[in-house]
């Protein structure tokens, strides 16, 4: 049965492979195999993809950059296709950029830059592609995907390229109509303002200097593990030991290393899996983790911070194929 899909699939995907290891393909280096796995380099082939695997009423995953994925160990069934789409980014008028979902968000920043065009400089040294992070509403240092997006071109489930404004992207905290319908970002056209070149690459390199040094990033991690506690959801007998930690970024929240922190968490280990000393919100693979030491930690997390604090921490990771 599964190498009569997989014939069926190869006919129409060439390029399709099977069993392919995720761990190669995520930040975090875990995962495991994907039933069958495609690379698609442009929006053609990826809406083809998406169209075949539904006639074959086989799953679907699809993944950009893999920055933000817990994957399981577990053979992860159907078809996972790997957007990177690297159709060119173009500048427009009104200094308009449009890009395609699968670019790498660096490469957009690093564009913008090269076109002293200021607006995405909180992006310096963010992992995964544009469409990822148009999905997720990504932000760091202020700024946020929303901010710039003028339009959206998605793919909604019924196979219907449709073109979003901003306001119908329904973007909120890490999150967006792309997430909550599980619609295929296609590309985007973000609006940015003219800017002084060196100053808007100084922001930029800031930030990726920032990151180097606060964060993990010599081991294996997902980023963020779990999303900032909006400050109003933290039981007022404990608001007062986080006055001096909240941040406005992007509305009041407290960063949820604190709780962590607070949970006397940080530095614990679960097999090769460990809460990362240097930022506290980090999960690291010290090499061969599996999913489910990173799943015990995350529970761990949860469960003691929910005991001391009442906070039901949620997590910012995407999980497939538990
Ligand atoms: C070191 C490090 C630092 C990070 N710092 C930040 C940060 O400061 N701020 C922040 O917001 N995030 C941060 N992240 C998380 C991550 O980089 C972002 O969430 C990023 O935007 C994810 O993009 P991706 O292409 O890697 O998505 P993936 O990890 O591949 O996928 C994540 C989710 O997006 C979906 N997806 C991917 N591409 C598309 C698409 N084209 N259309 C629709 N859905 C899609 C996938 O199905 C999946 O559900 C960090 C991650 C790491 C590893």
């Amino acid at each position: 049965m599964r190498e009569g899909i997989f014939d069926k699939l190869k006919k129409e995907l060439p390029d399709i492979k099977k069993d392919i290891l995720l761990s190669e393909y995520t930040t975090f280096k875990i995962g495991g195999p994907a039933e069958y796995f495609l690379i698609t380099t442009k929006e053609k082939e990826i809406i083809r993809a998406i169209k075949i695997a539904k006639r074959l009423k086989i799953p679907i995953f699809v993944m950009g950059g893999g920055s933000n994925l817990l994957v399981s160990d577990k053979l992860i069934k159907g078809l996972v296709v790997k957007n990177n789409i690297k159709e060119p980014m173009v500048l427009m008028k009104n200094n308009i950029i449009k890009a395609p979902g699968g670019i790498v968000f660096g490469k957009l920043v690093d564009f913008s830059i090269e076109k002293s065009l200021q607006g995405l400089e909180w992006a310096g040294g963010l992992p995964g592609t544009f469409g990822g992070a148009v999905r997720g509403n990504a932000g760091a240092f202020g700024g946020e995907v929303k901010d710039s997006v003028l339009n959206v071109r998605a793919l909604d489930n019924n196979l219907n390229v449709r073109k979003l404004s901003n306001a119908q992207c329904k973007f909120s905290y890490r999150s967006s109509v792309f997430k909550k319908q599980n619609w295929v970002v296609l590309s985007a056209s973000i609006k940015l303002k003219k800017g002084e070149k060196k100053k808007i690459q100084e922001i930029s390199k800031s930030h990726i200097n920032y990151r180097r040094e606060r964060h993990p990033l010599e081991y294996p991690n997902a980023g963020s593990i779990f999303k900032n506690v909006d400050f109003k959801e933290i039981p007022l007998k404990f608001q007062k030991i986080f006055l001096d930690k909240v941040k406005k970024d992007p509305f009041p929240i407290v960063p949820s290393a604190w709780f962590v922190i607070g949970a006397g968490l940080v530095g614990k280990k679960i097999g090769k899996a460990q809460i990362s000393e240097k930022h506290s919100n980090y999960i690291i693979n010290l090499g061969g983790a599996s999913s489910r030491d990173v799943l015990k930690l995350i529970d761990l997390v949860k469960q003691r911070v929910r005991k001391k604090y009442g906070i039901a921490l949620e997590q910012e990771v995407q999980f497939v194929g538990f």
